[in-house]
């Protein structure tokens, strides 16, 4: 089980941000997506797309952006759980929490700050029958650049 001073579920910019600001607090953070890489919409959807509204950048790609992010709290180490959903949260004995996802790891924290965006990300599957036999054996759901 990990253990971590802030659990992050959402590893979207603003769930990325957080770590940031947290790590000033000298707080260790842990951050959980259901995507297999951080950055949220702006990675997942559109990459490639200028974004014009970000403080200090007239214009930057949003998947620079992500990059920028990670670049920015590197220096706090965050740890990382991807391609997992935060599923149950419990209160503990001694006042903590204890996050469980869809797997079955355990992250526990005193406190959870939900930045999860407009919910979990998950494909959209092709209606193939026992589609699910082939999840976890290389098969890959990807959103492709036209
Ligand atoms: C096509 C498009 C263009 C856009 N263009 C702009 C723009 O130009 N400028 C702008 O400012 N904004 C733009 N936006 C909006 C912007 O992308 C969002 O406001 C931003 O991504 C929100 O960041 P977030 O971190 O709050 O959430 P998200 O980016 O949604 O990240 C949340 C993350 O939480 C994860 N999550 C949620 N629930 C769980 C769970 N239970 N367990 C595990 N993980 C979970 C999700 O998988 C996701 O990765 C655009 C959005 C779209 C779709």
């Amino acid at each position: 089980m990990t253990q971590t001073d802030l659990l992050i579920v959402g590893a979207g910019p603003v769930g990325l941000f957080t770590v940031f600001e947290a790590g000033l607090l000298k707080l260790r953070c842990h951050l959980i997506d259901t995507l297999p890489q951080p950055g949220g919409q702006c990675r997942e959807i559109y990459p490639k797309k200028p974004i014009y509204d970000i403080p200090g950048f007239p214009s930057i790609l949003a998947g620079d952006l992500i990059d920028n992010l990670l670049e920015q709290i590197a220096p706090f180490k965050p740890g990382f759980t991807l391609g997992e959903r935060a599923e149950r949260i419990q209160k503990t004995a001694d006042g903590q929490f204890l996050l469980t996802t869809n797997r079955g790891t355990e992250i526990q924290a005193p406190v959870i700050v939900i930045a999860g965006g407009l919910g979990c990300f998950e494909p959209r599957k092709p209606p193939i029958e026992n589609l699910a036999r082939f999840d976890d054996t290389g098969v890959e759901h990807i959103i492709k650049d036209p």
